[in-house]
């Protein structure tokens, strides 16, 4: 039996850092399932594959030459850890994930990562349609004030600057299409505990993480 556990959440919860802390405090392998999404849409924009070509954009997510070694994330054996992050590649990504084609492609991928001695997972339908049997499925969330707030730090630590008001208007854009979209929309589940890390720091959130896992 290998472990999982999946946090699952809307955009700047802190699902990323949060997952990746945990699967070390563990000794788990971390799957970061944005990053899947963020590299095809790199790849197709690279290609000049339109977000609206779906049949386009599932070709190269068939072809998709990647891999996750040493925390660096490469397309084609180019590292693009940094270039994946960057706003567009987010909403390109989001954009082309509402494609039940691309998701159906990406899925194998995604659970042949479930290996021993355990996984932790981060995305938005990790609980509901990867890994529906996982140990234990978090959804992590905090408020949209707050959620902007984060993304504009990571944003500022890269140098580039963008008003609180403009990213609450993304955020909630972002977040509209991942939950209102028919594929594998972003939803809390029944079996999923929520977490709402508003005013907690990032230890706190690790430790309530690892707390429920440990009961
Ligand atoms: O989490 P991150 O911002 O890196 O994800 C980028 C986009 O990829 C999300 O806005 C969402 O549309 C999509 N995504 C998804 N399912 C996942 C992970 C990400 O649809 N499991």
């Amino acid at each position: 039996y290998v472990p999982v556990i999946t946090l699952d959440g809307p955009s700047a919860s802190g699902k990323g850092t949060i997952a990746r802390l945990v699967s070390q405090a563990l000794g788990f392998h971390y799957l970061d399932s944005g990053a899947l999404y963020r590299l095809v849409a790199l790849a197709a924009m690279k290609r000049g594959v339109d977000a609206g070509d779906e049949q386009g954009v599932v070709g190269i997510a068939r072809s998709l030459d990647v891999s996750f070694a040493d925390s660096s994330i490469r397309l084609d054996g180019i590292d693009v850890s940094d270039e994946i992050r960057a706003e567009a590649c987010g909403e390109y990504a989001s954009k082309i994930a509402q494609y039940s084609a691309l998701r159906v492609e990406l899925l194998e991928r995604q659970r042949d990562l479930r290996k021993l001695p355990g996984l932790v997972a981060d995305g938005r339908d990790m609980g509901s349609v990867i890994f529906p049997d996982a140990t234990l499925k978090i959804y992590l969330t905090a408020n949209e004030e707050e959620r902007a707030r984060r993304r504009h730090k990571q944003l500022m630590e890269k140098g580039i600057n963008a008003s609180i008001a403009h990213l609450v208007l993304a955020l909630r854009e972002r977040d509209e299409r991942d939950s209102k979209r028919v594929a594998s929309p972003l939803q809390q589940c029944e079996d999923t505990r929520l977490l709402d890390t508003t005013g907690l720091n990032i230890d706190q959130v690790v430790g309530k993480v690892l707390g429920m896992y440990a009961d």
